[in-house]
């Protein structure tokens, strides 16, 4: 599909009610999202989880995408498997790629439990035992009785997975090694608490061969089932990165290279990030997350932040290609576990710079757009203003004027591909600021306006290309050539 200045959006918050409702709700809004410049919809888990009201990151049984009565419910809480059909058929008659949200790290709510060798081991450090090799009764076996081996006949046991999280017996909860041959947390992990491995529920064995088999299978599986184009994949610091690497090698082999995908490896750190990257042969692209701490701290700061450093150590920019720029996500949002919401105030610069700049590739949030909770967003004429900025006008090169403590921009040049493309693009956090910037000699006597209302007055471009660009103060200016 059509990726050129593409934009993705997050088509989900924590908060939505369990009606249900989502796949239906998407449907209907495909021709308005294709009309705003949306060309990627990321769309939350879709298969059944421990309850019906779970977000879908509990997950319990990957193929049963709301068909099966299971876990007292057939349609998850975004709605039906039918539903969930007819939504991805409407995007796509809108050019719009649908990526699936992928839990592979964990499975939660099994059937019933199995005895087993485990060891207690320190959440802290998870290579510290606290006890002794002892018998478990975990919650780790799943047969789902509900969908009667349709799709799959494949029953999960202990051995399939590295860790649990509750000794039944004892009825006592605390994070436990599964013993057997061979077996060991990961050693291909984040490095958090000793080994990271271990997220939550019963933590899968991505080194088992038949785990390997069966959840590439799975994967091609849902990729023709729905006629997806690509994945989210959730949690990926606490999987196997070589699990993560031999699964895309055989989904595209099926599927093709241009299968899309974007892992979840939540680490502000970009040297983490840059050797992660190596270490799966680059082969999807990561949320820049040192990016969303940077424009976080900056949100936080008010104009003591020093504008110059915004995007220091970004993926974006260091990994041009490989990066999804991002604001803010149902897990930044404020109440959710990773809880690093942008402040209001520096949201629309947030989306100006992630929307107009060159490199990365833009995920708008949900909750940005229409709204959290219920409550309307009051983001959603910027970020119309800006999609359809970036469709029209954010094109060829890109000259950074990151000069100045507050006042910081840059401007896109334009190409011939796209007739009067070209814009001129500044931010400050602090007082009302102006630059001059270059556009290029070929746009000589070209008046100029600002497109965003902020600003009323033109700009003529002189001799030499350049502009006295202003903007006013704590916003964002985005400056294009009056037709
Ligand atoms: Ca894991």
């Amino acid at each position: 599909m059509n990726m050129e200045n593409g934009a993705m959006m997050q088509y989900f918050e924590w908060n939505l009610p369990n009606d249900g409702n989502l796949w239906k709700q998407i449907k209907a809004d495909s021709k308005h999202l294709h009309d705003i410049g949306v060309t990627a919809v990321w769309i939350p888990p879709a298969y059944k989880a421990d309850e019906q009201q779970d977000e879908g990151y509990a997950t319990y049984d990957l193929f049963d995408l709301g068909e099966f009565e299971q876990k007292g419910t057939v349609r998850t809480k975004y709605g039906t498997k039918k539903e969930l059909t007819e939504m991805v058929k409407e995007l796509h008659k809108y050019q719009i790629s649908v990526y699936l949200d992928t839990v592979l790290n964990h499975k939660t709510g099994a059937d019933f439990t199995e005895k087993f060798m485990a060891q207690e081991v320190d959440p802290q450090d998870r290579n510290h035992m606290l006890t002794e090799p002892y018998e478990i009764q975990g919650w780790t076996g799943y047969n789902f009785p509900g969908r009667k081996d349709a799709y799959s006949d494949f029953k999960w046991h202990y051995y399939h997975f590295s860790g649990t999280e509750m000794d039944d017996a004892q009825r006592k909860t605390g994070i436990y090694r599964i013993l057997g041959e061979n077996k060991y947390w990961s050693e291909n992990v984040d490095s958090e608490n000793g080994n990271y491995d271990f997220l939550l529920g019963n933590d899968i064995d991505l080194k088992h061969p038949e785990v390997i088999k069966e959840l590439n299978k799975w994967g091609i599986w849902v990729a023709k089932e729905l006629g997806l184009n690509g994945i989210r994949m959730d949690a990926i610091k606490h999987m196997d990165a070589q699990f993560i690497k031999q699964f895309l090698e055989a989904l595209r082999a099926e599927l093709g290279e241009d299968y899309y995908a974007v892992g979840e490896y939540w680490n502000g750190d970009l040297d983490t990030l840059d050797s992660y990257l190596d270490s799966v042969g680059n082969k999807l692209n990561l949320f820049d997350v040192p990016l969303h701490y940077n424009m976080f701290g900056a949100s936080q700061s008010g104009k003591e932040f020093d504008m110059q450093k915004i995007l220091d150590n970004a993926l974006a920019v260091n990994r041009p290609t490989l990066a999804v720029t991002f604001v803010d996500n149902h897990d930044s949002q404020r109440g959710s576990s990773l809880e690093s919401q942008i402040e209001d105030w520096f949201k629309p610069l947030a989306y100006g710079l992630i929307l107009l700049m060159k490199d990365g590739y833009p995920c708008i949030f949900y909750g940005d757009y229409y709204g959290i909770s219920g409550k309307k967003s009051p983001h959603r004429l910027i970020i119309e203003i800006l999609l359809d900025a970036r469709k029209k006008y954010a094109y060829g090169d890109m000259d950074m004027y990151f000069d100045h403590p507050s006042t910081v921009g840059f401007v896109r040049k334009g190409d011939e591909e796209h007739p009067n493309s070209g814009l001129a693009f500044l931010m400050s956090n602090g007082e009302a600021g102006n630059k001059v910037m270059n556009i290029g000699e070929e746009h000589k006597g070209e008046v100029w306006y600002e497109i965003t209302g902020n600003i009323k007055d033109e700009v003529t471009i002189d001799e030499k290309g350049n502009g006295n660009f202003t903007v006013s103060a704590r916003n964002l200016a985005v400056w294009i050539k009056k037709a």
